[in-house]
């Protein structure tokens, strides 16, 4: 035999924006390589750290052109195991993304680094019976390590534990370890101890009994219940079960939805505490979050988008909460939706999957409407409050002041006096979303993007909210020079001043990114809200998710009328879904509560089969529509999207690439200008691939996404591939 055929190759996955993995030898040492194990490579000059994701022995190239590992950084431990490596091969076929990039968004940051290393397993401290005796005696003279010892007494704890016991705590505990009172040994799971939650109502029952019936395989279900239904109680239900069993879970929440409030829930009622991880925390906590979730430490992960494709070797449920959130959606480099991997990731551990929401997604529902999901309906208040009422307020009819009508004031007062809230919804912050000269007609528009600049009053700004480029507030027209600048419509700023003026003796809230920048300040802003006490909330769509304000009576939606005639095919949806859970948030608790909607059509048809049927209707009217119109859910569509700050080269690009576009029943249109076609100083164009069935689109892209590279002016633009794209 020659040497060579004894050689072992190792395809690699490395962090570079290529369609391929790359080839290695294995070195001849002890250290056995497996799929899933780190590796230390050098590419092109550079030394990187990649992941081996095949053994072979073979390699297209020649044995002698391969380069050779050059450490296993972490001996023979894995950071992905088979599964997920299964996983992130389906989403970098799917997506049609470069592998080293998809796999390298499953690991934490420090690992994705030369000098991450695996930490060792954490250790927890125990008393030995000799510590138990010396418990039992007085402190005497050693107060310190005696505070030391009573944390332990009711049980094992960690150095996390420990250390706000004392400053010197490190010391104390190895005096405590020499003399034999406390040992060490590896940290255990947290015990689950869970408290009773209410007896549930029957809809609730049913769905917790349903879904528990598929554990142990795979099974998707949509839990569709209105706001307030109790639909986390239903998760905290199938969570303990599953925690009983000694399974671990995951919770996937939308970015908005982990807050402070949630996870004190969850621990209270489950009797520990939950990992919690999200793209915010230090990289020092998101690696221990990993190491907690695949030494099984971690029972319970809660949390945002890239939580996903966490280790977790004893996974049995799934639930993703508000699934229809815009936030599980990945909107640049690997576009992914953690919904429908996390769907995949289901199928492929036979375990279920719990989508959870009050207005699903219309692919959602179509789903279930097919019975590819189960769907369980909760219809009732658990609280026993009943559903709001709508009033659709005619703004042709209404006299207005600084963008509320008159009516809605009147509400607002009346609400206020009987010492209830309100709650006044706009999607749009700032003072005002344009500032114009009503001599010359000029107004302030950003330089590098086709939008408005917003006049932030408050910061004398002008801001553009789509690249953050921004301006000081000119005192005179730049144009023409006279002194003729005013806003043109409202922001979330303005209508806190003028409601402030209106309500000079209430406390007002304003929830929008410009108030609520800090971590904490939305928790700190909704207490006050809890504490009852008459008070108006002005926000934008972070009001919309998730809170519960039983004291909020009246809730004004100022304006969703773009929506009703836009042309991104999803906006009504997206009005539906927002409308829904805005009006969620009025009446939870005893009192009922009344939405008041402005708008300019009230007789549009959508708006009023949302409000005369209810969402599910709505959304089986527009799916529906997309049905007669060959749009998803009842089509599939890919986007291959390209920018540069030329528009002539993205065209030129576009139109090179739709030439090459293999034949077939999946259909390529276009060029088409991106809806906001310039944007922080680059030209957007895609185009459009549709095709009746997702296999033909994807057999067809797969041959396309090999020919793109090739593409004459390919080197010129940027592009990307967006499968399932939810913006254009
Ligand atoms: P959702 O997640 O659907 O908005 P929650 O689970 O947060 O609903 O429930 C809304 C409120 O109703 C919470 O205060 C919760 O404690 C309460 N609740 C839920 N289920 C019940 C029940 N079966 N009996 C009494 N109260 C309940
Ligand atoms: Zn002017
Ligand atoms: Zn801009």
């Amino acid at each position: 035999m020659s040497k060579s055929s004894l050689k072992v190759v190792v395809r690699v996955a490395l962090p570079v924006p290529l369609g391929q993995l790359f080839d290695y030898l294995a070195t001849e040492n002890e250290t056995v390589p497996r799929p899933g194990m780190r590796v230390l490579v050098n590419f092109g000059h550079r030394k990187m750290v990649g992941v081996i994701v095949e053994i072979s022995d073979k390699s297209n190239l020649p044995f002698e052109k391969l380069a050779s590992v050059i450490a296993y950084p972490d001996g023979e431990q894995t950071v992905l195991s088979s599964e997920t490596l299964a996983l992130l091969k389906w989403c970098w076929r799917y997506y049609k993304h470069a592998p080293g990039e998809v796999v390298f968004s499953a690991l934490p940051p420090l690992l994705r680094k030369i000098d991450g290393v695996i930490p060792p397993p954490s250790l927890q401290y125990r008393l030995t019976t000799a510590g138990e005796d010396r418990l039992g005696e007085a402190p005497g003279r050693i107060k310190a390590q005696f505070r030391l010892l009573e944390e332990m007494r009711e049980g094992p704890v960690t150095q996390l534990q420990l250390r706000p016991v004392s400053s010197a705590w490190r010391k104390t505990l190895s005096r405590l370890l020499e003399q034999k009172w406390v040992f060490s040994e590896a940290q255990t799971a947290a015990e689950l101890n869970p408290v009773p939650g209410p007896a549930l109502l029957d809809e609730q029952r049913d769905a917790v009994t349903a879904i528990s019936k598929t554990l142990g395989g795979f099974h998707c279900h949509l839990l569709d219940g209105i706001t307030g239904s109790g639909k986390t109680e239903v998760y905290l239900c199938l969570l303990e079960h599953v925690l009983k069993q000694g399974g671990q879970a995951l919770l996937l929440v939308p970015e908005i939805g982990l807050t402070p409030q949630l996870l004190k829930r969850f621990k209270r009622r489950l009797g520990f505490e939950p990992v919690v991880t999200h793209s915010g925390l230090s990289e020092g906590q998101r690696l221990k979050a990993w190491t907690m979730a695949k030494n099984g430490l971690a029972r319970l992960v809660i949390g945002t988008r890239s939580a996903l494709f966490l280790p977790m070797p004893q996974l049995q449920l799934i639930i993703l909460d508000e699934e229809h959130d815009a936030s599980f959606k990945q909107q640049d480099g690997f576009r992914y939706s953690s919904r429908d991997v996390a769907v995949k990731r289901a199928a492929g551990l036979g375990v279920p999957v719990v989508l959870g929401t009050a207005t699903p997604s219309l692919e959602t529902f179509n789903n279930a409407a097919t019975d590819r999901y189960s769907w369980h309906r909760l219809r009732q208040r658990a609280t026993g409050a009943s559903e709001p009422r709508w009033r659709v307020l005619d703004l042709i009819q209404q006299t207005m002041t600084g963008g509320i009508s008159a009516t809605a004031m009147k509400a607002i007062g009346e609400t206020l006096a009987r010492g209830e809230q309100a709650l006044v919804f706009l999607n749009r912050r700032g003072y005002a979303p344009v500032i114009l000269c009503h001599e010359c007609g000029w107004h302030a528009a950003c330089q590098r993007c086709d939008a408005n600049m917003t006049w932030h009053k408050a910061t004398r700004r002008l801001l553009c909210h789509h690249c953050d480029s921004s301006a000081r507030v000119p005192v005179m027209c730049p144009e023409c020079g006279a002194d003729a600048l005013q806003g043109a419509g409202e922001g979330t700023e303005q209508l806190e001043q003028m409601l402030g003026k209106a309500f000079p003796e209430t406390p007002l809230l304003r929830f929008d990114r410009d108030t609520v920048r800090k971590k904490g300040e939305f928790d700190r802003l909704s207490e006050q809200v809890k504490t009852g006490e008459p008070c108006l909330l002005v926000g934008t769509q972070m009001l919309a998710k998730g809170h519960h304000f039983p004291q909020v009576t009246l809730v004004v939606i100022v304006n969703l009328d773009q929506a009703l005639y836009s042309a991104d095919f999803r906006a009504l949806e997206r009005m539906g879904q927002l409308m829904v859970q805005v009006a969620g948030r009025a009446g939870r608790d005893k009192l009922a509560g009344e939405v008041m909607l402005q708008t300019h059509y009230p007789q549009h048809e959508s708006l009023l089969r949302l409000l005369s049927s209810g969402y599910e209707a709505f959304a089986s009217d527009i799916s529906e529509d997309r049905r007669a119109a060959c749009l998803p859910p009842h089509s599939y569509q890919a986007l291959l999207r390209s920018d540069a700050h030329n528009k002539e080269e993205v065209r030129a690009f576009l139109n090179q690439a739709k030439q090459c576009f293999p034949t077939g029943d999946a259909m390529v249109y276009g060029p088409f200008p991106a809806m906001m076609e310039r944007r922080s100083g680059r030209t957007r164009w895609y185009l459009l691939v549709q095709a009746a069935r997702r296999l033909t689109l994807h057999r067809q892209l797969d041959q396309w996404v090999l020919q793109l590279p090739k593409v004459p002016s390919a080197r010129k633009v940027r592009w990307a591939v967006d499968v399932d794209p939810q913006d254009y």
